[in-house]
C-alpha cells in the first residue's frame, strides 16, 4: 500500500515534510521548517533549547513524533529511547529553502538525504557559515559527548574543534532515474529563485506520483519548468503536489522586466543606489549585476554572498558573476 502522511505544508507556506509509504519504504519529501510556526516560540535570540530540543519541538508539533529518526546524539542526552530500527530510508530534497530543508540538522546523519549537486553546495555553505546552533546539513558534530583531552589527562566536552562526522549526502543527476528501496525517483531542473531547485516524478507500486517542490514560469530558467510539467505529464501522475502559494494569481512580471525597470531608473541618477532582495536570491542578484553593467557602476554585495557565489562556482553553476569579476565589489 502506498500512503502519504503530510506533517508540514499543508494550509501553510512551507515547512513541507511529506512522509510517503511504500511497501516496506518511507521517506520524507523535503524536512523543512515552518517559518511562522517556528516564529510563534522562538527568535534569533531565543532558539530551542539544545539539550532538550527535540522533545521541545515534537511537543510543539514542530518535529513529527516519529520514533528512529532523530540523531543520536541528541536522544542519548535526552535518555529518549530511540532505535534506527524504523528509521526512515531518505529524504528528497527540492531544493536549499530552510521551508525545505530547515530541520534535516535534527535527523540521524545514516539517513540517506538525496539532493542536486547544487543543493549540496548550499548545504555545505550553511553548515560551515550558518550562524545559529542548528545548522548541520552535511556533516554533524556530535553534541553532549566527553572525548579524552590530548595529553591524556582526563575527559573534555567534544567540540568543533575536533572535528565533523559526515551525512550520508547523495547527489542525484537530473533527468536520471535512481532507486530509493523500492521507489523510483526521477528528478527534473524547475526554475526557482536559487540554483539547484528540484522537481520530481516518483514511481510507486500505485501509479507515479509528481512533486513539484517550489518552482516557477517568470525566472530566466521557465523553460526548465515546462520541461518538467511535459515529462510529469508523460509520467501520468495519480497524484501531484504541489505548493499554491500564488495559485491564483494571474499574471505576474518577469524577471527581465524588473531588470528593464531597475535598469532605466538609475540610468539618469547620480549617486548611490540602493537594492533590496533575499540574499540568497542568486537570480535577482544576476539582475542587479546586469543593472549595474549596463550602468557603468558596481554591485557591492556582502560577505556572505560573495561566499555563496564562490560555493556555486565550484559546484558548476555557471551563469552567475565571480566575485573577482570587475562588476562585483564585496562589503
Ligand atoms: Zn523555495
Amino acid at each position: 500500500m502506498t500512503s502519504l502522511t503530510f506533517y508540514g505544508g499543508v494550509k501553510e507556506i512551507g515547512g513541507n515534510k511529506i512522509l510517503l509509504e511504500d511497501r516496506d519504504t518511507k521517506i520524507f519529501l523535503d524536512f523543512g521548517m515552518n517559518f511562522t510556526q517556528h516564529a510563534n516560540y522562538f527568535t534569533e535570540y531565543m532558539p530551542p533549547r539544545k539539550c532538550t530540543c527535540i522533545r521541545d519541538l515534537i511537543k510543539l508539533k514542530l518535529l513529527p513524533d516519529i520514533k528512529g529518526i532523530y540523531r543520536e546524539d541528541y536522544c542519548k542526552h535526552m535518555k529518549l529511547k530511540d532505535t534506527k530500527d524504523n528509521s526512515i530510508d531518505g529524504v528528497l530534497v527540492s531544493h536549499a529553502h530552510i521551508d525545505h530543508i530547515g530541520y534535516i540538522h535534527f535527523l540521524r546523519k545514516d539517513i540517506p538525504i538525496h539532493v542536486s549537486k547544487e543543493t549540496k553546495a548550499i548545504m555545505e555553505l550553511f553548515t560551515q557559515t550558518g550562524a545559529g546552533g542548528f545548522n548541520e546539513y552535511t556533516q554533524i558534530n556530535p553534541s553532549f559527548q566527553l572525548i579524552p583531552k590530548k595529553n591524556g589527562d582526563g575527559l573534555k566536552r567534544r567540540d568543533a574543534r575536533d572535528g565533523f562526522e559526515e551525512r550520508d549526502v547523495r547527489v542525484f543527476t537530473f533527468e536520471k532515474k535512481f532507486r530509493i528501496g523500492d521507489l523510483e525517483v526521477v528528478p527534473y531542473r524547475v526554475d526557482h529563485s536559487l540554483p539547484g531547485a528540484a522537481g520530481f516524478v516518483i514511481y510507486t507500486s500505485e501509479g507515479s506520483l509528481v512533486y513539484t517542490g517550489d518552482l516557477r514560469f517568470h525566472g530566466r530558467h521557465k523553460g526548465w519548468s515546462y520541461n518538467f510539467v511535459q515529462k510529469a505529464a508523460e509520467g501520468k501522475p495519480e497524484i501531484m503536489l504541489s505548493e499554491g502559494t500564488r495559485i491564483r494569481e494571474t499574471g505576474t512580471k518577469t524577471e527581465e522586466y524588473v531588470q528593464e525597470q531597475s535598469a532605466k531608473e538609475i540610468k539618469n541618477k547620480k549617486g548611490l543606489a540602493i537594492v533590496n532582495f533575499p540574499i540568497r536570491d542568486t537570480d535577482r542578484l544576476l539582475t542587479f549585476y546586469n543593472t549595474a553593467l549596463s550602468n557603468n557602476r558596481k554591485l557591492i554585495i556582502e560577505v556572505r554572498q560573495a561566499i555563496l557565489l564562490d560555493f556555486l562556482h565550484n559546484a558548476g553553476v555557471q551563469e552567475l558573476p565571480k566575485t573577482d569579476d570587475r562588476t562585483i565589489k564585496i562589503f
